[in-house]
């Protein structure tokens, strides 16, 4: 009877040596498939601004008969905003593979988030796009975590709201501390909203819910990932709640600092 315990057993460890070999085989094949997804969608947005520059240049060297100032003038405009839109995509590129290779190290500097996010969002707006900010910075909290990461996630969140959202009504930047002694940071706006099916999805690396407006719009497509990966590696939270025609809220939550004064 040991024996056929012992025979059961060791089919059972088969079995289950089989089931992990599949598992991790089935892992490995979706990070690898990730991977090439990724440089093949990378590869596409270099290329497109690049494409159009080269046409662009083309047509202004060798036209004829040759363009006149004024269409050279549009032309150049062109260049230059193509120019621009490959400027960010490779600085967002270069952020995200930044904070995905740090992503075991906790950044341990203490922060105080309320002059950061009065910062970060004036950047992110601009000049003229400044007097739609409402801020309502109702705390002062610290957090333990990489101010330059920080910044970069609530510019990110701004520019979005102030880009997708009503132009004619405000950005509502609020800043609170919870009962669980987070720091929490809801950016609002009041545009049309994201449709449902999209929640889910809006962190991924080029996800967007309409590739046209994003990308006149200067868009990457990198920003949300970039806002996720720089919430996880603070240990903290990215909520996405949206009411169609109505506006969407980006809630951020991040653990505060052991000696926080507003953790005593
Ligand atoms: P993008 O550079 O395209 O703005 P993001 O990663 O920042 O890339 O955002 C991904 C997509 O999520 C956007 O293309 C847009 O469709 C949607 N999105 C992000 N923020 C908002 C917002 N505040 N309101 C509506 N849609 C948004």
């Amino acid at each position: 009877r040991r024996r056929d315990v012992w025979l059961f057993n060791r089919q059972q460890l088969d079995d289950d040596l089989a089931v992990i070999e599949l598992i991790n085989q089935t892992a490995e094949e979706d990070i690898s498939r990730a991977h090439t997804d990724f440089v093949a969608n990378a590869s596409h947005e270099l290329r497109t601004p690049l494409a159009s520059i080269i046409g662009y240049v083309e047509t202004l060297l060798e036209g004829e008969p040759p363009a006149t100032p004024e269409i050279r003038q549009k032309f150049l405009g062109t260049i230059l905003n193509e120019a621009n839109r490959l400027q960010g995509l490779v600085s967002d590129l270069m952020s995200l593979s930044r904070i995905e290779a740090e992503k075991h190290d906790r950044p341990q500097e203490i922060v105080l988030l309320k002059p950061l996010i009065e910062k970060a969002s004036m950047d992110a707006a601009g000049l003229e796009r400044q007097p739609r900010l409402d801020f309502q910075l109702d705390a002062d909290p610290t957090v333990s975590g990489d101010p330059r990461q920080l910044e970069q996630l609530v510019r990110n969140l701004v520019d979005n709201a102030l880009k997708y959202g009503d132009p004619a009504k405000p950005v509502t930047i609020a800043l609170s501390t919870t009962d669980n002694q987070e720091a929490k940071l809801a950016v609002i706006d009041r545009g049309d909203g994201i449709a449902k099916e999209h929640l889910p999805h809006l962190t991924r690396r080029f996800y967007r819910t309409d590739p046209g407006r994003s990308r006149a719009s200067g868009g990457t497509g990198l920003g949300l990932a970039i806002v996720k990966h720089i919430v996880e590696r603070h240990a903290g939270r990215l909520d996405i709640t949206s009411q169609q025609g109505q506006g969407s809220t980006f809630t951020v939550r991040i653990p505060l600092n052991e000696v926080s004064p507003e953790n005593v």
